[in-house]
C-alpha cells in the first residue's frame, strides 16, 4: 500500500513538472534527454523496487509506536495540528536533511550518494537518481524517523508524498520570478535554493541539504545564496561524461574506492 501510493506520487509528480519545466526552463542547453531520463528513470524504479521491498518494515514500526506509544508525538499526546506540522518537519529533519548531511560527510554513504551528483544536466529526474545502496540507506533513515518521531501510518504516508513532490520540484529545471522564489523560500526549498547544492565544487555541493523546509539549513548554518546562471552541475571527481552517464559505470562507483575531493588551488567565489 505505501508503495503504490508513493510511486502514484512519483508518476505524478514526475509529469507535471517534467511539463512546467519544458514550458519554462532555466538553463535550454542541448543534451541528449532521453539517454538521460533513462538513467533517471531506471533508478527510479530501483528506488521503488527498495521501498516496496522494505515497507513492512516501516508499516510494522508506525504501527508499533503507537500500540506502544513511543516518540515524541506519543510521549507529548500532541492535537492534530501539532503531529501534522511538528510531526512533518522532524520527519524532515533526521529522515531528510540529517541522512543528506551524514551521507556528504561519511565516506562509504558519500560513495552511494555521489552517484546523484554525477549528473551534470538537473532537472525534475534527477530527483530519484539515487543508487539502491542509497536507497537503503535513505530506508533505514525514515525508520529512525519514524520511531524518535513516534509517527503514525497516515503521518508517514503525507509526509513521504510530499517528500517526493519537493524532491522533484526542487530540482526541476524550472525558471521562476524572483517574487515567487522569495515567498516560497519562507517555508519551502526551491530549485533556486537546492540546485546550488549541485554546484560541482565545494563548499556549493556542501550547502543546501534540506528537501521539504528551508529552516533546517539555515538552522545548522548550510544555507547558501548564489546566482543560478553561474552553476556548473555534476561533481569534481566524476566530470568525465561517458564515466557520468554510464549505468553500468554508476552501478559500480560505490565499490570502485573513494576518490579525494579535486584541491583547487583558489576557493571559487561564486
Ligand atoms: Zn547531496
Amino acid at each position: 500500500m505505501p508503495t503504490v501510493h508513493r510511486t502514484a506520487v512519483l508518476v505524478g509528480g514526475l509529469t507535471i513538472f517534467f511539463l512546467i519545466e519544458n514550458a519554462a526552463p532555466l538553463f535550454t542547453n542541448k543534451y541528449d534527454k532521453w539517454h538521460h531520463s533513462g538513467i533517471n528513470i531506471f533508478f527510479t524504479l530501483t528506488t521503488v523496487l527498495v521501498n516496496f521491498v522494505m515497507a513492512f518494515i516501516l508499516v510494522y514500526t508506525a504501527d508499533w509506536v503507537v500500540a506502544n506509544g513511543f516518540g515524541l508525538l506519543q510521549w507529548t499526546n500532541a492535537s492534530a495540528l501539532v503531529c501534522v506540522t511538528a510531526g512533518l518537519m522532524l520527519m524532515d529533519l533526521i529522515g531528510a536533511y540529517t541522512a543528506h548531511f551524514t551521507e556528504h560527510k561519511v565516506r562509504w554513504m558519500w560513495q552511494f550518494h555521489v552517484i546523484h551528483h554525477t549528473d551534470q544536466h538537473v532537472d525534475t529526474t534527477t530527483a530519484n537518481r539515487h543508487h539502491p545502496g542509497e536507497s537503503v540507506i535513505r530506508f533505514v533513515f525514515t525508520t529512525v524517523a519514524v520511531l524518535i518521531v513516534g509517527a503514525p501510518m497516515w503521518l508517514v504516508f503525507l509526509y513521504q508524498s510530499l517528500s517526493a513532490l519537493l524532491s522533484q520540484f526542487n530540482h526541476s529545471n524550472v525558471s521562476m520570478p524572483k517574487w515567487l522564489d522569495s515567498a516560497l523560500l519562507l517555508v519551502i526549498c526551491t530549485p533556486n535554493m537546492h540546485r546550488v547544492h549541485h554546484h560541482y565544487r565545494q563548499p556549493y555541493s556542501d550547502s543546501n541539504y534540506g528537501n521539504i523546509f528551508s529552516l533546517w539549513d539555515r538552522v545548522f548554518g548550510t544555507y547558501k545564496v548564489v546566482d543560478n546562471t553561474k552553476l556548473v552541475y555534476g561533481v569534481d571527481t566524476y566530470m568525465d561524461k561517458e564515466e557520468a552517464s554510464s549505468l553500468m559505470n554508476l552501478l559500480k562507483i560505490p565499490f570502485a574506492g573513494y576518490r579525494h575531493p579535486i584541491d583547487h588551488p583558489t576557493e571559487e567565489k561564486l
